[in-house]
């Protein structure tokens, strides 16, 4: 009789024993239908031993051990299981979530039926430039784990030297992950992989894939059948057996972070995990993430520039429009609204850049003071005159607009502030020859509307976009000559202390969607901080200015790279229970911690009030990493017992990006 000891998608941060007959260890990474409590799991095995802790009579058999598909190799258990420790999340748990729903639920996909190889296509490439030469060199000699910052713009020929090193990868018999974020994922990228290695099996892994074929691609990486695995940031979970590289493109990007359940970096995963199979990675960016560029000038990762774009062409002029001296038309300037008047006249397309879908943040009444709160969070309704309605972009609690205050009877209510909506009816009085298209989660509410409006603009049959940073990615509009940036001013100086990081990398990308082909593009920027340096930076295209002033603010700040997070938040129907919660998981704390880490006192978030729930969060923090993570251990134990009223719920994040 032998014990298999099996990891369950359970909240509780332990493995449960069971009797098995004839296991052996290469039943390590099978998955197995076990009872528990009045009913049946699947789970995985993730350990086959002589005894257990408990008494073996009063342990229950297993049912069944599946192996209909190959074991989980021990590097994907080892990878879980760092994640399970470092995110202190339940291995079980983070198992089930690695897994494909299908297979978790023990059934497996059909097979696909296998397409004969095609013949390569014998494209001839362009010669690399001399920087991308290095860049390939350098990956293709690292002989082992190495970590690479490919730092360079949009155009620069970053994509190009991803392909050559997967090329190199591929042809030592090795199987290559590349990481895109979410919305890059285009079938352009998908089409560009695959006309480039034409017999590869290349599997394709996000969130518009059906479960059958997930899970098909799951079991073709598993057996090292799929040569490239191209997806989002659950790929880094892929089983992938001759692994040789790793690439994550726009590696700064927010939605390799997962802000739910397993609050995972799939870039920082990815790291590790290139460490542990010994091979390398290349990150790449125009506007990298602020820690890695900090690995990357202290040495620790290696910095490859492309200094150049690729196709010839200069970058847009960048200029700041000092809007404290005017008074401003409709929230526009006048050398804002005479250059679009311009690219009108020339037949070229604009884009005005405002990052606040909607009419009018707020509708009030200036008799009473009433303003359009949400009910349920401590935030307000925002105006949206498109249909007609007032709605949380919280909760998404909505009603009609009002046609007077509710409170005192006040007809002449108004809105307040500007959204994109509200632009596209004042640009559409403004230039009425002009056809004008708003592009925001609103106007593009489903992927078909989407591609709909990406179909419109590239035939040109819009003058003037007016969008939210919905556009500003991966888009390539040839006539694109114009980018007004409207509204920006206020993430400057806001309380996170990664809103100008952002700021920075966004219009970067914004401005980086002017003049991409034989026109020249320009940028203009309004602003009441025409001298700020962050603006200044952009205006020199010199992102390495802007992240050495923003790493020397963090620096003197004592905030990451310069030390490590991590944040308890609590949630429950009083502000009160919450706070409550959180001073005892402080106390509990304190006897944990050591000299190295820093408790802070709990706090309501920015955002207290999210669908009735109300909201507060503790930072932990600390310049060692092993000394938080030490208190993480200890302290997450403490936290699952301590009491607290039934509907509060708490979660941790460890490197937190959202506060
Ligand atoms: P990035 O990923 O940095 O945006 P890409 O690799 O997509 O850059 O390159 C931008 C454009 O330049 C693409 O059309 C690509 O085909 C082209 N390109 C890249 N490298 C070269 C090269 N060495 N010679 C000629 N064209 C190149
Ligand atoms: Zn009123
Ligand atoms: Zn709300």
């Amino acid at each position: 009789m032998s014990i298999v000891r099996v990891a369950l998608d359970v909240p509780l941060p332990r493995l449960f024993d069971y009797q098995a007959d004839e296991v052996a260890e290469s039943d390590i990474g099978c998955r197995a239908r076990v009872p528990f409590g009045s009913g049946r799991k699947l789970g995985l095995i993730v350990a086959v031993a002589a005894a257990s802790d408990q008494p073996t009579e009063k342990l229950k058999p297993a049912d069944a051990i599946l192996r209909d598909m190959p074991p989980l190799p021990a590097d994907w258990l080892a990878l879980c299981d760092f994640c399970s420790r470092y995110y202190q999340h339940p291995l079980g748990q983070v198992m089930a979530f690695a897994l494909p729903p299908l297979l978790r639920r023990g059934k497996l996909p059909r097979p696909r039926k296998v397409s004969g190889g095609g013949t390569p296509a014998a494209k001839s490439l362009p010669a690399l430039l001399p920087e991308q030469q290095v860049a390939v060199q350098a990956i293709h000699a690292s002989g082992g784990f190495a970590a690479f910052l490919l730092h360079g713009v949009t155009g620069s020929g970053k994509t190009e030297v991803y392909l050559r090193a997967i090329d190199a990868v591929l042809a030592t018999g090795k199987q290559a992950l590349m990481l895109v974020p979410e919305i890059a994922l285009t079938p352009q990228l998908e089409q560009r992989v695959s006309e480039r290695f034409p017999t590869a099996c290349i599997v394709a892994a996000h969130s518009g894939v059906p479960d059958a074929a997930r899970a098909r691609g799951f079991l073709d990486a598993l057996a090292g059948r799929a040569d490239i695995v191209l997806g989002t940031r659950l790929s880094v979970f892929m089983p992938l057996p001759r692994l040789g590289l790793i690439v994550v493109d726009e590696e700064h990007d927010a939605s390799f972070k997962q802000q739910e359940g397993l609050r995972y970096s799939a870039r920082d995963v990815a790291v590790l995990r290139a460490k542990q199979l010994d091979v390398p990675i290349v990150l790449g960016s125009a506007t990298p993430a602020l820690e890695t560029f900090h690995h990357a000038i202290s040495g620790r990762y290696r910095l490859l520039e492309l200094r150049h774009r690729a196709v010839a062409e200069a970058p847009p002029v960048v200029r700041m429009v000092d809007t404290r001296k005017e008074k401003l038309q409709d929230g526009m300037s006048a050398a804002l609204l005479d250059a679009l008047a311009t690219r009108l006249a020339r037949g070229e397309q604009s884009l005005v850049f405002l990052n606040r879908r909607g009419y009018a943040p707020v509708l009030a009444c200036p008799a009473c003071g009433w303003i359009s709160r949400c009910q349920r969070c401590a935030a307000n309704r925002v105006v949206h005159l498109a249909d007609k309605r007032l709605r949380c972009h919280h909760c998404g609690l909505e009603a009609g607009i009002p046609r007077a205050c509710p409170d005192c009877g006040n007809q002449d209510i108004h809105p307040f502030g500007r959204g994109t909506q509200r632009l596209e009816a004042a640009l559409g009085e403004r230039f009425p020859q002009a056809r004008v298209l708003r592009i925001d989660r609103d106007s593009a509410s489903t992927p078909k509307r989407w591609q709909a409006l990406l179909a419109a603009i590239h035939a040109g049959e819009a003058d003037i976009l007016i969008g939210t940073q919905m556009l500003a990615k991966g888009h390539d509009f040839p006539r694109l000559t114009l980018v007004g940036v409207v509204g920006a001013d206020a993430a400057l100086f806001a309380a996170d202390f990664r809103a100008p990081e952002r700021l920075f990398a966004q219009l970067m990308q914004v401005g980086g969607r002017s003049g991409r082909h034989d026109l020249p593009g320009e940028v203009l920027i309004q602003t009441e901080h025409p001298a700020h340096p962050l603006y200044r930076a952009l205006a020199e295209h010199d992102y390495a200015a802007f992240a050495r002033a923003q790493l020397d603010e963090r620096r003197a700040a004592g905030f990451p790279p310069f030390s490590f997070q991590a944040l308890l938040s609590a949630e429950a129907p009083e502000i009160g229970d919450a706070l409550a919660y959180l001073a005892a998981a402080r106390a509990a704390a304190v006897p944990l911690a050591d000299a190295q880490v820093s408790l802070y006192d709990p706090v309501p978030m920015r955002l207290f009030r999210l669908k009735n729930r109300e909201r507060a969060q503790l930072l932990v923090e600390s310049t060692s990493r092993p000394a938080l993570q030490a208190l993480l251990a200890a302290w997450s134990e403490r936290l699952r017992a301590l009491k607290a009223p039934r509907e509060l719920r708490w979660h941790l994040d460890v490197d937190p990006l959202e506060f």
